[in-house]
């Protein structure tokens, strides 16, 4: 059967030209053929050239490119992109490391695989679908996945409710194996308890980890505070770091939970550690005086661009509260994953905050997304997550 034929208009493929895997609605001159939302599709240019390969769906992102060329969508396909997502892993010193078996094996366009996200978390992989494409492939991608990892992912869980459309019964539950729904898994050697299921996301923030890593160096002998902590991450490295105590705030009593469990877990630690719910916004507008250090890891303000410009300004005020608050000599680490607010709008508002409190503010480092989140060049969508520390006199 032939499959749909996208053609765009004349002018319309300078995107493509540059290797940009999405055709946007208005690209299109017309379509040869009924594709239905998650379809393989041809795309073509005016002159009938074939441009690539992708799935279609019924949005402003029409298209999303898998290749630049006729490409088959087949068992061979998803073993060959799935195979160099895991290489690229083991290239990067994870995939196949004592100290850390969570990590994203597949970053969705960063591993040219758009609207796929895969994270491992010890034998267990979750995929979370963004299109219904991705969906209809779910169990070719979880076979491949298993099949590819060396012996070390057994089961695969598919999580994408809350990332497909609403007409979609996505069905969470395990697509391949079996596991218990929470499990331990380590990061730097450190446990952390992961559930999937009922946890954030895909269970864990993954892409802090190299960023946790740096904040244990700052923390011997110091008084933390970690917003916006989720499961604890930051908390257990400022512990293990040396910190004499932490505070982790979060407005999730589950998140909290998992917080105070993974603590637990923590060893060689002897710090003092207390969980507070607590609408972390409010938290830091009466902030004591006396933390050394302060994490901000606020969810995503902005999700899409209308909400860019409020985005901003929370993100200016809640910087401006720890800028204002902290110690002489403290450092804060603050974050951004809202992928609509860029590294250079995110330091300049973080500016915009220090002006505003008049102290001596200094970038220390420029932290982002690690390793195994790549960016693909062409996408600059791919990236989203930055973070500056910065030093406060
Ligand atoms: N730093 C964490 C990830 C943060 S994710 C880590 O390393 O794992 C964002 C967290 O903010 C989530 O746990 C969510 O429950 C929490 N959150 C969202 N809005 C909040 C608010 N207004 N006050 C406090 N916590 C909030």
């Amino acid at each position: 059967m032939k499959i749909p034929e996208v053609v765009i208009k004349k002018g319309k493929q300078r995107s493509i030209d540059r290797f940009h895997p999405w055709v946007f609605s208005g690209a299109i001159q017309h379509i040869v053929g009924d594709p239905a939302d998650g379809d393989v599709v041809e795309i073509t240019d005016h002159q009938g050239k074939i441009r690539g390969t992708g799935f279609f769906s019924n949005g402003s992102i029409a298209v999303r490119l898998v290749s630049f060329d006729e490409t088959e969508i087949n068992e061979a396909f998803w073993y060959e992109r799935i195979s160099a997502a895991w290489a690229l892993r083991k290239q990067i010193g994870l995939a196949v490391n004592p100290e850390t078996d969570i990590f994203r094996l597949i970053h969705a366009e960063g591993d040219h695989l758009p609207g796929l996200i895969a994270d491992v978390y010890g034998k267990v992989a979750v995929l979370q679908a963004h299109h219904a494409g991705i969906h209809r492939f779910r169990n070719e991608i979880a076979k491949a996945i298993v099949d590819t990892s060396e012996g070390r992912i057994t089961s695969v869980y598919y999580k994408s409710s809350d990332t497909l459309p609403k007409n979609i019964d996505a069905g969470n539950g395990f697509i391949l194996g079996d596991q218990e729904t929470k499990s331990l898994a380590r990061e730097n050697n450190h446990s952390f308890e992961i559930d999937w299921q009922g946890g954030q996301k895909t269970g864990f923030f993954i892409d802090q980890r190299e960023n946790r890593q740096l904040l244990a160096t700052y923390s011997s002998g110091k008084k933390v505070l970690n917003t916006f902590c989720y499961t604890g991450g930051f908390s257990v490295y400022a512990l293990v770091g040396g910190a004499t105590l932490v505070h982790s705030v979060d407005s999730s009593q589950q998140a909290l939970e998992g917080c105070l469990r993974n603590v637990e877990l923590a060893k060689n630690k002897s710090g003092i550690h207390e969980a507070i719910k607590a609408d972390a916004v409010q938290y830091v507008k009466e902030l004591p005086d006396d933390y050394d250090i302060i994490v901000l890891d606020p969810p995503a303000f902005a999700k899409h661009l209308k909400a860019k410009h409020r985005a901003v300004q929370a993100y200016k005020r809640l910087n401006a509260h720890a800028i204002r608050q902290i110690k002489p000599g403290g450092i804060i680490f603050t974050f951004s994953c809202s992928q609509v607010v860029d590294k250079v709008l995110f330091s300049n508002t973080v500016l915009a905050a220090a002006i505003e409190c008049g102290r001596s503010v200094r970038i220390l480092h420029q932290l982002h997304q690690p390793a195994d989140h790549p960016v693909n060049i062409f996408h600059p969508e791919s990236e989203y997550l930055k973070g500056l520390v910065l030093q406060i006199d």
